[in-house]
């Protein structure tokens, strides 16, 4: 018997977490926290774990929601075997120690064990890391032939390293697609799907309730972006453009070189720091082992100004500048929050978001203004007044609507459970599907409640 039983996430993004039973064979996708909650709330529900077989976890890709958990889950329980993709380990080197001071700031919790930085040492040299499309073998404890599952990594296409899961036990195969992008970014070519009948898939459903026509596509808001950035550089103003340390800073600042080059866009000063700088080192060093657009560009050979090592954000003023700092949505506490403070009472400057907006972040407050509303980024806050521009632009790490549906056509699976998207994203996802491809049983996924295939 196959069951699938969300740990975390589901009909939501955050906290991904996917547990699988395969005759016996237990298998966890992905453990990630919900970056928008806080303390305990933020975690999978590992109590559903309990009682159940747990053999192995397998992580799609080193962002957040899909990892972050890791630590927790491992000190619960330590026998558990771990596979990656050997970019997403060298990622998650850097994010998890990262996360160790963030945590502990944000999760004000004196029950709550944190992770130290000696035991995510520890946890990196337990990955098992391999690459795209080779196989591995995941036996269960009791080495039951019928619990038997090759599994293999296929490039998703949305940020170093990301991988979809294709799990084959005796010819009954699964696919979670992760994170996905069928399209191609400025330095990730799209994902690469499995060349075989699926009988499971289970998708993501991020993009399901956006109108593909607000998606123009990488090249084309490229074009809008450089339009609307000269405007500002100009006529003397600087840029901020929050963006989130794990891909997009590395994307965009990839995006903004090649227009500068093209002569598209004026060539100022960029400015980028933070963690997403060593991000970019690990990008640099992996460009010949993973598909790439470029596997010669290096964002190493881009003249940037490190920002950590300048005391005020009046150094962006000095002279017209484009400034990438994370975090993308602008969180209180990071460095584009403290940025964005800044840029939003100057005249003749700008504000440029890239990216999707949690509606509980401050960047979503700042995205929906425009010049001359007040808001107030706190609630303890006075309102103030912005005086500078704020755009919005969507480069998408993510697949469209029409792609994931697409992604069904390609794959033809007998069943579909959608993961990874808000309630609106997965009706309509599973009302699609169904009316595409009829005879498909399609299951919404929601924390706690079992699914049997
Ligand atoms: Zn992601
Ligand atoms: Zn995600």
């Amino acid at each position: 018997m196959i069951t699938f039983l969300p740990v975390g996430g589901g009909n939501e993004i955050g906290a991904n977490c996917f547990y699988l039973n395969i005759n016996g064979n237990g298998i966890i996708l992905d453990c990630g926290i919900h970056p928008q909650k806080e303390g305990f709330e933020s975690l999978p529900k590992f109590e559903l774990l309990e009682n159940k077989t747990l053999d192995y976890v397998i992580i799609s890709h080193a962002h957040q929601d899909h990892i972050a958990a890791l630590p927790f889950l491992i000190k619960k329980f330590p026998f558990i075997k771990i596979f990656t993709t050997p970019q997403t380990r060298a990622l998650a080197e850097l994010t998890l120690h990262n996360a160790v001071s963030i945590l502990k700031k944000e999760i004000n919790d004196e029950k709550f064990e944190f992770y130290t930085h000696d035991e995510v040492d520890l946890l990196i040299k337990m990955i098992n890391y391999n690459e795209y499309e080779k196989d591995f073998l995941l036996t269960s404890y009791h080495q039951l032939p019928e619990a038997e599952v090759k599994a293999a990594f296929y490039d998703a296409g949305h940020i170093l390293g990301s991988a979809s899961i294709l799990l084959n036990n005796n010819g009954y195969k699964i696919f979670y697609s992760g994170d996905i992008n069928l399209t191609n970014q400025a330095i990730q070519s799209a994902a690469i799907l499995p060349d075989t009948k699926i009988d499971t898939l289970i998708l993501e459903s991020t993009y399901g309730a956006t109108d593909s026509s607000e998606l123009l596509g990488w090249q084309n808001e490229a074009e809008r972006f450089a339009k609307e950035a000269n405007k500002i550089l100009t006529s003397g103003g600087s840029v901020l453009v929050p963006v989130f340390a794990l891909g997009k800073l590395q994307e965009m600042l990839a995006t903004i070189w090649q227009l500068m080059k093209k002569g598209k866009l004026s060539q100022v000063d960029i400015f980028t720091g933070g963690i997403g700088t060593k991000i970019s080192r690990v990008y640099d060093y992996n460009r010949y082992v993973v598909n790439r657009i470029d596997k010669e560009f290096e964002l190493n050979m881009i003249p940037q100004n490190n920002y950590n090592q300048f005391n005020s954000a009046e150094e962006f003023f000095r002279n017209p500048s484009i400034v990438l700092a994370s975090s993308g949505m602008m969180i209180k506490g990071t460095s584009s929050y403290d940025f964005a403070k800044r840029f939003l009472q100057q005249k003749n400057s700008a504000i440029f978001t890239v990216g999707y907006m949690d509606e509980r972040t401050p960047g979503y407050l700042i995205s929906r203004s425009r010049k001359g509303d007040k808001i107030s980024l706190e609630s303890t806050d006075k309102a103030i007044e912005v005086k500078c521009e704020i755009k919005n632009f969507r480069f998408s790490a993510h697949a469209k609507r029409e792609d994931l549906i697409s992604i069904v056509k390609k794959l033809k699976p007998e069943n579909v459970i959608l993961v990874h998207g808000d309630e609106v994203a997965i009706r309509w996802m599973g009302k699609e599907i169904l009316k595409t491809f009829p005879g498909i049983k399609v299951y919404a996924a929601f924390c706690g409640r079992e699914i049997v295939l």
